[in-house]
């Protein structure tokens, strides 16, 4: 397989070329990325010259890193020096960052060679990529449904074959949900594990980036290459980066695995059945979380109690109000992150008048409906005589939650769920905001408390579309979590591949 991993020991040891890795990886960008759009921008030319500079360190003797000559796809909310970086808005058309993220530093020094930047829902706000002011990116499974959001980008480009490796950033679940729909690994370190220097701020106390990778080998090595205390980030964590790699072979037995209860109810269509897992007694279990979904979660949660683990049923009863906190906090926080673009400093500006129509000209033809939603929701929460109604009880549903997994990880190691309450659904489908923010139900939780969490693909479910199941883990728990998503991953059905080109687009019968 083209794996990260394979790649780079191939081009450190000298066996391949970067420079004929790259070219690979931009044919099959050229064949098919017209069908998909996973990129805003495909960064060829400079590609060419750090693959050269990768193979030129080969001939010398030197060791490029351990991600040589390997591609990497940056989600377009990531600061690259010179490179455009929208987020996907009209408000930030033409603008060129001054630096690069420390993420993107560092994968650089790693080796890496960045291939292009990947479109997301605007300013990193939805779950499906139809948000983007550049149109929307497809599932490679199926160009008939959404990749999911909203680092929909970077998922698709993985799941497509266009880089064996992305990054993304995760505010609510736009890692992880993405991931899930497009049948491939994504993680949400712990909040601090990974400096969000050059990550253009959504929800600041939420957002955290994260690798998407073909497997959960390769995600935990890019996740070691951009973990790490940074001085220009003062939430980053001054914890010492583990050996993640071991934590893959290391087996589950005797670890205790808990299912949440109320995420994994059944839903809509059908009843779960045949688990040992489900035939507990249950919690209080959320409504919309389809049946076909909770099926695959709690075959995975029998495969890990075949291979050795204690798995069990667990309440985690604060999960079920993280929705309504998360879009209480999340549009506050991104009020103020979004006054900013007021056509003074950064991309856009249409004149007016004076200053202050210069302001509203600007703000108003260059973010979309979704963006001024969540800035009048914000701000609304945020004033005065409202603040304590909704800002403040939203906090106290965080700290709810934060004590509830406390409970919860008393008596278990990690915590299993679905990851998205359903497969990836049809362009249009979820059109509805209350519906479209649904999406968020499983990973909105490990959110609020900042803990860590991977979506790990296990077989299809409704319409032959990947699902997800989701491991969470205690804050700087991703050796646990690593340990039982690869457990999970050994176990998994084989995925089919997704069906691009060759004429056998699913799409073409939809
Ligand atoms: N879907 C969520 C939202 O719209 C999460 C987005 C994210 O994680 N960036 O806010």
């Amino acid at each position: 397989m083209n794996t990260a991993s394979a790649i780079a020991r191939d081009v450190r040891s000298g066996t391949r070329r970067a420079t004929d890795v790259l070219e690979e990886f931009l044919s099959r960008i050229e064949s098919y990325d017209s069908d998909v759009h996973a990129f805003n921008t495909v960064t060829a030319e400079a590609a060419r010259a750090a693959a050269g500079t990768v193979d030129d360190a080969v001939a010398a003797g030197d060791d490029p890193g351990p991600l040589a000559g390997v591609p990497v796809a940056y989600k377009d909310n990531l600061c690259t020096r010179g490179v455009p970086t929208t987020c996907s808005s009209h408000m930030l058309e033409g603008w060129l960052p001054p630096y690069d993220a420390t993420v993107v530093q560092a994968m650089s020094a790693a080796g890496a060679v960045m291939i292009g930047k990947t479109n997301l829902d605007e300013f990193a706000m939805g779950s499906s990529t139809e948000h983007s002011a550049f149109g929307p990116t497809r599932n490679p499974y199926d160009l008939a449904r959404v990749p999911g959001g909203s680092s929909g980008g970077s998922a698709a480009a993985v799941a497509s074959g266009f880089a064996p490796l992305a990054l993304g950033s995760d505010t609510g679940g736009s890692i992880r949900q993405p991931a899930s729909l497009c049948g491939i690994v994504g993680i949400k370190p712990t909040y601090g594990r990974v400096s969000r220097y050059g990550l253009i701020a959504f929800a600041s106390s939420f957002d955290q980036i994260g690798p998407f990778a073909v497997d959960v080998a390769d995600a935990a090595l890019a996740l070691g290459i951009i973990s790490g205390p940074d001085p220009s980030d003062s939430t980053s964590i001054p914890a010492t980066v583990p050996d993640f790699d071991a934590a893959l072979s290391r087996g589950v037995e005797g670890l205790r695995v808990g299912v949440v209860s109320e995420l994994t109810g059944t839903g809509r269509n059908g009843a779960v059945t045949g688990s040992r897992v489900a035939e507990d007694a249950a919690g209080e279990m959320l409504a919309g979380i389809d049946a076909d979904v909770t099926q695959r979660v709690l075959e995975a949660a029998d495969a890990l109690a075949e291979a050795g683990a204690a798995v069990g049923r667990v309440s985690v009863p604060a999960v079920t109000y993280g929705l309504t906190a998360y879009y209480l906090i999340a549009p506050a926080e991104a009020s103020s992150n979004l006054a900013r673009y007021d056509g003074t400093r950064y991309g856009l500006r249409i004149d007016g008048a004076d200053v202050e129509e210069m302001n509203r000209l600007t703000r108003r033809s260059g973010f979309g409906d979704e963006v001024k939603a969540r800035i009048m929701l914000g701000t609304f929460a945020l004033s005065a005589g409202y603040y304590d109604a909704y800002y403040g009880k939203a906090q106290r549903v965080r700290m709810l939650t934060r004590r509830d997994f406390d409970a919860a990880y008393a008596g278990y190691d990690v915590l299993l769920s679905p990851t998205s309450p359903c497969v990836a659904f049809r362009f249009g489908e979820r059109a509805d905001p209350m519906t479209m923010y649904r999406c968020d139900t499983c990973t909105i939780p490990s959110n609020l408390s900042g803990d860590p969490a991977i979506s790990v693909p296990f077989g299809t479910g409704a319409a032959d579309m990947p699902v997800g199941v989701q491991v969470m883990a205690p804050a700087l728990g991703e050796e646990t979590m690593l340990t039982v998503a690869a457990a999970i991953e050994r176990s998994a059905p084989e995925l089919p591949a997704p069906l691009l080109g060759e004429g056998s687009s699913r799409s073409a019968a939809a």
